[in-house]
């Protein structure tokens, strides 16, 4: 069941996706819409939007705030 928009990851502000150092919310944080992606040399985490259910406990986890829902991305949504 979907309740809201799901959530995206800025990839050009994830320390992950920059330089590798960062994988708190693969790590220590147990939603099963996130996973690995490689793309070339990179590599990061992604939000599977078919799997996130909008619930934003991913904002809490993010150190860098780059978890944003997919309105926040296009400069479409409300501040939180
Ligand atoms: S914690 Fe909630 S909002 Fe974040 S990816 Fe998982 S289901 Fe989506
Ligand atoms: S916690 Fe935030 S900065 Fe760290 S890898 Fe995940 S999305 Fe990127």
């Amino acid at each position: 069941m979907k309740w809201i928009d799901p959530c995206v990851i800025v990839e050009a502000d994830c320390a992950s996706w920059k330089s590798g150092k960062c994988n708190v919310c693969i790590d220590h944080f147990g939603c099963v819409a996130f996973y690995w992606r490689h793309e070339g040399e990179r590599a990061g985490p992604q939000i599977d939007e078919a799997m996130c259910t909008g619930c934003r406990l991913c904002f809490q986890v993010c150190p860098l705030n780059v978890i944003v829902d997919v309105d926040e991305q296009t400069g479409t949504g409300s501040e939180r």
